[in-house]
């Protein structure tokens, strides 16, 4: 049968248009990354679609810019300096999760992680009589860590500046502290893995999520030994001593990373039966994956179904 010159026009206009369509799909599956070192840490900027590398241009300029403005030594009152107001705003941020967290998270621990000698990694155990000093006058002092909270503040910055400028799809990975941004360029969700504190399982599960900040605070992350004993960087701001609560591992979900970045090293402090009544309390607002020294898993019910793991867990109930 000889095509008729309509068919020939319909066959034209749908090769036209599929061609259009498979474009536009790659357009929109457009990766744009930037692998930077910042906040001491290893940052990974993914960004889909047009534009896409503008965005990661600018998120770059504002993870250093954020560097300096929030780098603990620089945020030192006694010196003169005045907090810019992204400080300011995170130090007021940080003194109501103080409370609302029991004095778990404490940024006025600075001085105690010093003399630990995490900041600039000149590790050593500190006596018992320097520690008691320490901690009488922590009340006083001016030199705030916004190391367990820097990281997740700088995501929602960027969540909100790639939104300003028009990205649907991003994913951001500062150190392990994860925020996702939009769906997948496919629609899907994305897949987030929580790293194993121990080598003999490949990750503690993987979380199906979408403009959602996931963010884990472990001990194994940065630690030292000192005659056979193993010290984390995590501090209990009551002893003044890496927190020994029996927790390995400590993972928020929230839409807030700055909050899910704080809780994370307070629930840490907490420990598994604290940090569970919390949750009860703040049930909308996070959701946790815990991994305690027992190799036991517990994971809050609102995430319990977007969970993949290999172990078997607790789901635990509002
Ligand atoms: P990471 O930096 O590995 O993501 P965290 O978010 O848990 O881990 O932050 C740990 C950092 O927070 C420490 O290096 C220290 O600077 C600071 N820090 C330690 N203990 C506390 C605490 N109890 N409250 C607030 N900040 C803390
Ligand atoms: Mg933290």
């Amino acid at each position: 049968m000889k095509p008729t010159r309509k068919s020939l026009i319909a066959a034209a206009i749908v090769l036209t248009a599929s061609l259009a369509i498979v474009f536009l799909v790659n357009k929109g599956k457009q990766k744009h990354e930037a692998d930077i070192f910042a906040m001491d840490t290893y940052m990974q900027i993914t960004v889909y679609g047009r534009h896409g590398d503008e965005a990661v241009q600018k998120a770059v300029e504002k993870i250093k810019r954020l560097e300096g403005e929030l780098d603990a030594s620089v945020i030192n009152a006694e010196s003169g300096v005045t907090l810019t107001d992204g400080g300011e705003y995170l130090l007021k941020r940080s003194m109501e999760l103080k409370d609302m967290t029991d004095g778990t998270f404490d940024i006025t621990i600075y001085p105690i992680v010093k003399a630990w000698g995490f900041p600039d990694k000149n590790y050593r155990v500190p006596s018992e009589e320097e520690i008691q000093k320490l901690l009488e006058n922590k009340d006083t002092n001016l030199q705030y860590d916004f190391g367990g909270i820097a990281k997740g503040y700088t995501s929602d910055k960027i969540a909100k500046l790639m939104i300003e400028n028009g990205v649907k799809s991003a994913i951001l990975n500062l150190g392990g502290n994860v925020m996702t941004i939009g769906k997948k360029p496919d629609g899907s969700d994305w897949k987030v893995a929580i790293k194993s504190p121990d080598t003999s399982m490949e990750n503690l599960g993987v979380l199906s999520v979408y403009d959602k900040a996931v963010i884990t605070s472990g001990g194994y992350e940065r630690c030292f030994e000192a005659d056979g004993k193993s010290y984390h960087h995590i501090i209990d701001p009551k002893t003044g001593y890496p927190a020994e609560s029996g927790l390995v591992s400590v993972t928020i979900i929230s839409k807030d990373a700055t909050l899910a970045d704080a809780l994370s090293t307070a629930l840490f402090v907490m420990g598994k039966d604290n940090a569970i009544v919390f949750w009860r309390k703040y049930a909308d607002n996070f959701d946790f994956v815990l991994y305690d020294n027992k190799g036991e898993l517990y994971v809050s019910e609102g995430i319990a179904d977007s969970y993949l793991a290999a172990m078997e867990y607790e789901v635990v109930k509002r």
